[in-house]
């Protein structure tokens, strides 16, 4: 006997947001999913919204894909040593992010960079995080540092593994482009996707990685292009924009004016799409619970951009650039899910004004494989409106 179908039925949405730079917005008012992934979606007359085991009424609020965060150093659980902190990934939850990507497990006290060591600790933490979800959210960990000494062979044997990332090229003893690039294409050959730490040293030990060494390495995705903290020069962001076409990955560890200067070289060249966010927490900013939507709402406001194209920076783009099951509201795509509104008394007739004015939305709701992981943010300012639970399976 296999179990029940699992059937949520999402009705009365006010704005149903894709994740899709090219129909940001969907004409739609009620969603279903069958186990866990989305099955239909439009208008709630024309869809069969019968036998829904969680039945919830989004009473006007807006429906969008979980928010990912391209860019964190989770280390095991949902602690922190980097600033002592716990339930950091929990808080995360609570603004609206439901999968995590990691950057490499640098914080862990004692990290081994021997080969067979760090070799073991990232299988080990691809395997924690893949047994344990915090507070339901999704963590794609286990993203070795790549040290001086490793030969192809171990980078079959990290992804024979489950290994599937590598950490930030450039934090480890690796710091010439020519070892570099060997070792990402070596990664990608057996299907490992890279990223490099890109600008000058995050904390003392780190290094910088100018332009030359990002374009040499060849990296999947420039992290943190807007610095981590310390941005490159201008003529040098600009030049990783034109220059190739990976994804541009812009973080709130970084320098906002670099994230500007990123947002309109892309734009110039009509590749927003290559635009991902990221966080870089937890680190020496500590952790940032709303991250995301700050770049969301920060890159709407002072870039220009309209707020339901901003939110595919945090969603749908990195959904694409990496190649995940999540963050596009598509037929068979994990039902993950984030629901808000417009804060409270903020600017705006709408939530998407109050976005490009500046604000940060309320959370009202979140959704991990069609299953309510949160109900009223504990950390956004209070939405309008907040769904309702009519029915929970
Ligand atoms: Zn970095």
């Amino acid at each position: 006997m296999s179990d029940p179908q699992q059937k949520l039925v999402i009705r009365n949405i006010g704005l149903l947001l894709s994740g899709k730079m090219e129909e940001p917005i969907l004409d739609a008012d009620c969603l279903i999913a069958i186990d866990g992934k989305i099955s239909a979606w439009g208008r709630e007359g024309d869809l069969d919204c019968e036998g829904a085991t969680t039945l919830i009424d989004a009473n006007g609020t807006t429906l969008a894909p979980g928010l990912i965060d391209s860019h964190v150093h989770p280390v095991i659980g949902d602690y922190t040593p980097r600033q002592q902190q716990l339930h950091w990934i929990d808080s995360t939850l609570h603004g609206g992010v439901t999968t995590l990507i990691s950057a490499g497990e640098v914080h862990m006290p004692g990290r081994p960079k021997d080969v067979v060591g760090l070799k073991a600790m990232a299988i080990a933490a691809q395997r924690w995080y893949e047994n344990f979800r915090p507070s339901g959210v999704k963590v794609h960990a286990g993203a070795p540092v790549i040290e001086h000494g490793m030969v192809e062979q171990d980078f079959k044997d990290l992804a024979d593994a489950g290994v599937k990332l590598l950490g930030e090229v450039g934090l480890g003893t690796v710091k010439d482009g020519k070892t570099a690039k060997q070792m990402v294409e070596w990664a990608r050959k057996y299907g490992i996707q890279s990223t490099i730490h890109t600008g000058g040293p995050s904390i003392p030990g780190s290094g910088l990685i100018d332009a030359d060494m990002v374009l040499e390495t060849g990296a999947d995705v420039i992290g943190h292009i807007n610095g981590g903290h310390s941005a490159l020069p201008d003529d040098q962001i600009i030049c990783l924009c034109e220059s190739c076409t990976k994804g541009l990955e812009i973080v709130h560890n970084g320098n906002e004016r670099a994230a500007l200067l990123t947002l309109n070289t892309a734009r110039e060249l009509k590749q927003m799409n290559r635009i991902i966010l990221g966080t870089d927490g937890p680190a020496g900013s500590g952790v940032q619970p709303l991250g995301i939507l700050r770049m969301v709402a920060m890159l709407s406001s002072l870039g220009h951009v309209p707020a339901e194209v901003a939110f595919c920076f945090a969603n749908g783009n990195t959904a694409r650039e990496r190649d995940l099951d999540t963050g596009l509201i598509e037929a068979g795509m994990c039902a993950d899910f984030v629901l808000m509104d417009q804060a409270q008394h903020s600017g705006g007739k709408t939530m998407l004004d109050s976005v490009e004015l500046g604000n940060l939305p309320g959370i009202g709701m979140t959704i991990i494989d069609g299953v309510i992981t949160s109900e009223r943010s504990r950390n956004t300012p209070p939405a309008t409106r907040l769904p309702i639970i009519v029915r929970r399976g």
